[in-house]
């Protein structure tokens, strides 16, 4: 009996910290004690441990001689906690008595904590994740979506269906947070019209801990309870009150944990209020006036913008700004046209809303963009904002987007690199030596990693597609063929994002004719499979993927172009590791960094992309693929279709010959060799490690009271 209890309190201590989920070891624990469970719970161990009785579970593990694994695991976790040796505590030292407040709207940990919607959160979660890897002190502050972003099916017309419904929070990896009266912690922020409360939850990722609000409290007005039910759902009011609770309230709950960050870091402009409360609780505090305590509330503050097109800012009617910050406006001794002009351009033109990243950029010192073309393209879009500065010299820098490596990686390859670029390789993984040794790889020993995790892929892919074919009540014959889906022989392209019109996931269709023929090549067959979510109000984005969706049932190409539904971490995760090129094709210069192609790097998976975003810097012109030469065009159907024309030619012209270039061996060596080349030349530069560290240096240093260091630009 003492045994038993010890291994499920093990197991249970193990599934409340995300640590987990970077783990290939301990996931592997949860999956082998039974598979079938695991898939159903959607990887979520905490409900896992839940369904499972003491019994079954002392049983399997048993069974399976879990039990010195289960210990060595929780060993592990253990010491990875305590471990104090680590980057931060040599380079980041000064941020140990006041850490990072590290502000998100959302953050894609792990799909089963569903609080994101693409890429911004997961770049948030895989910057907790390096943070917590590198010792940095850094607290996470967030919403708790309890319907989170949407669940995605497909009706039998190829249209979006969009579910939601509420997570048990009992079932998530989430704890509450006590207040110092011994109960749960309650934040509160005043509006003109009434109070927002909002509960606080704990999520530990590792060594850093991220800090959720919750709306859902009965000290709310019910109209209020579900103000964080849904992730950019709603309307304007909706999110200027969720991004007050995010900013005002959340910065309130660091406060109230005793936390006094040196640093805040505003991860894209909805978190922008949180300098408005930093202002207002110094002025209570110091009884300083507004000028001098906004300065030094903006010598604390990293800004990190995400957005390179100007409507894509998030920007409010001043009554809406009036009803929901005229009580912190009031703290700050301003006036109402004063107070407005913190979000405009030109604070004096009364038609400007009131902007979120004007605010942000306005009490921020320290500003960046995402990749080294962002910077550019953002120090252009807001020269404005700086009265008599040339563009070259607007404070914005960038520091590229980079992935959590151990995240992403697949098993089998990160089994490879140990063999290969020894065992602490995950440590020193932004130095460029580090990836030397991949050239010690045989070609044939890369080759088939790639094989193993390319039939892992299919076989997801085609269970996936059976059971989509079974929900919508289509004939046996369907779903046999759903199963018989794709070819393991197949130059096999991946495209999934979220169905942005400026991500063009269309592009590729244009030429229908073309694609008939390279898909039903018996030589060099070519295969695609999409995925992606639509925002529920874009109708372009759900015509898009009706579309393809339609295409998926044409005979010509049934079995070789499919929609998996539902894209997620999970998926990106398997495509990104499984297919053999993935292909990006945004309309330059829109997409601010991207990280997909990051994550398929990693992972043997040649990138066959526009030069745009983190691309733009990172291809070589051996280490994958480009489409184009950067060209834009201010016409955009004319780029659109010169885009696809350099599309069609690179596939043709390079892509495919090389993918189909076999020795005697049957090895594409020279396909392989990029492989080697991308490995050797992106994966050193693209991790969130190296990200991390640059923040930490050109951004959480300084901004803490540290040397000084600008932000870097190009
Ligand atoms: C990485 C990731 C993204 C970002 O992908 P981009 O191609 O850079 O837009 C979006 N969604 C999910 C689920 C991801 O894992």
């Amino acid at each position: 009996m003492v045994g038993r209890t010890q291994y499920v309190d093990k197991l249970r201590e193990l599934a409340r910290n995300l640590w987990w989920t970077w783990q290939p070891n301990v996931l592997t624990l949860f999956r082998e004690l039974d598979p079938a469970l695991w898939r159903k719970v959607d990887h979520n161990p905490v409900e896992f441990l839940q369904r499972l009785s003491a019994e079954q579970l002392e049983r399997r593990a048993a069974e399976m001689a879990l039990d010195s694994r289960i210990d060595y695991a929780f060993r592990r976790l253990a010491e990875y906690l305590k471990d104090t040796d680590s980057w931060g505590a040599v380079h980041a030292s000064i941020l140990r008595a006041r850490p990072v407040a590290y502000f998100s709207a959302e953050f894609g940990l792990h799909e089963s904590l569903p609080i994101y919607s693409g890429g911004l959160g997961v770049l948030a979660g895989d910057h907790l994740k390096s943070a917590s890897d590198l010792g940095i002190p850094l607290i996470g502050v967030g919403l708790l979506y309890a319907q989170g972003y949407f669940r995605q099916t497909l009706d039998s017309h190829g249209w979006q269906q969009e579910l939601y419904w509420n997570a048990d929070t009992e079932l998530l990896p989430i704890e509450s947070v006590i207040g110092a009266d011994g109960r749960p912690l309650l934040v509160r922020v005043e509006t003109t019209t009434g109070t927002l409360h909002a509960r606080v939850w704990r999520v530990g990722v590792g060594r850093t801990t991220l800090l959720l609000l919750d709306a859902n409290v009965p000290e709310n007005a019910e109209s209020d309870r579900s103000l964080t039910a849904r992730l950019y759902g709603g309307d304007a009011r909706t999110r200027i009150r969720q991004e007050l609770l995010l900013g005002v309230g959340g910065l309130r709950a660091v406060h109230a944990l005793g936390i006094h960050p040196s640093v805040l870091h505003l991860n894209e402009g909805h978190s922008a209020f949180a300098t408005l409360e930093m202002t207002r609780a110094l002025i209570e505090a110091s009884g300083l006036p507004f000028g001098e305590v906004v300065r030094d509330v903006a010598a604390m503050t990293v800004f990190t913008t995400h957005t390179p097109v100007a409507a894509g800012h998030d920007r409010f009617p001043a009554p809406l700004v009036e009803e929901h910050l005229g009580k912190i406006r009031e703290a700050l001794h301003l006036s109402y046209e004063d107070f407005l002009g913190l979000g405009r351009v030109y604070p004096a033109d009364p038609n400007e809303p009131f902007c979120m990243t004007v605010l942000a950029l306005k009490l921020s010192r320290y500003a960046n963009g995402v990749s080294a073309l962002h910077g550019k393209i953002s120090r252009r879009m807001w020269q404005p904002l700086y009265v008599n500065t040339p563009e070259e010299t607007v404070p914005i820098g960038h520091i590229t987007n980079g992935v959590h490596v151990q995240s992403w990686v697949a098993p089998q390859m990160h089994l490879l690199f140990d063999r290969h670029l020894g065992t602490d390789w995950p440590r020193h993984q932004r130095l460029p030596e580090t990836w030397e040794g991949i050239e010690t790889v045989e070609d044939a020993e890369l080759w088939e990693t790639q094989q193993v995790l390319k039939a892992r892929l299919i076989n997801f892919v085609r269970v996936r597609l059976a059971a989509q074919a079974r929900r919508r009540d289509e004939p046996d014959s369907a779903i046999d063929q759903a199963m018989e889906a794709l070819d393991l022989n197949a130059l096999t392209i991946g495209f999934a994002r979220r169905f942005a019109t400026y991500k063009r996931a269309g592009l590729i269709l244009q030429d229908v004719d073309r694609l008939v023929e390279m898909v039903s090549s018996s030589e060099w067959p070519i295969q695609i499979i999409f995925g992606g979510k639509a925002h529920p109000e874009d109708r372009m984005g759900k015509e898009l993927i009706q579309h393809i969706a339609r295409l998926t049932k044409q005979d010509r190409f049934a079995p070789r172009i499919v929609f998996v539904e539902d894209y997620d971490m999970n998926v990106a995760r398997q495509l990104v590791q499984g297919v053999d090129v993935w292909l990006n094709n945004p309309r330059r210069p829109q997409e601010a960094s991207g990280t997909s192609g990051q994550k398929a790097a990693l992972n043997g998976t040649l990138n066959f992309s526009i030069l745009d975003g983190w691309w733009a810097e990172a291809y070589d012109g051996t280490n994958g693929f480009a489409i184009g030469m950067g060209q834009t065009h201010a016409i955009p159907s004319v780029q659109d279709e010169r885009d696809h024309r350099a599309l069609i030619e690179t596939l043709t012209q390079s892509v495919i010959p090389l993918y189909y270039k076999r020795d005697a061996s049957g090895l594409p060596r020279e396909w392989i060799a990029r492989q080697k080349n991308a490995f050797r030349t992106l994966a050193w530069r693209f991790n969130a490690d190296r990200m991390v560290m640059d923040y930490v240096q050109h951004g959480y240093l300084p901004a803490a009271g540290g040397v000084s260091c600008a932000m870097p630009r190009s």
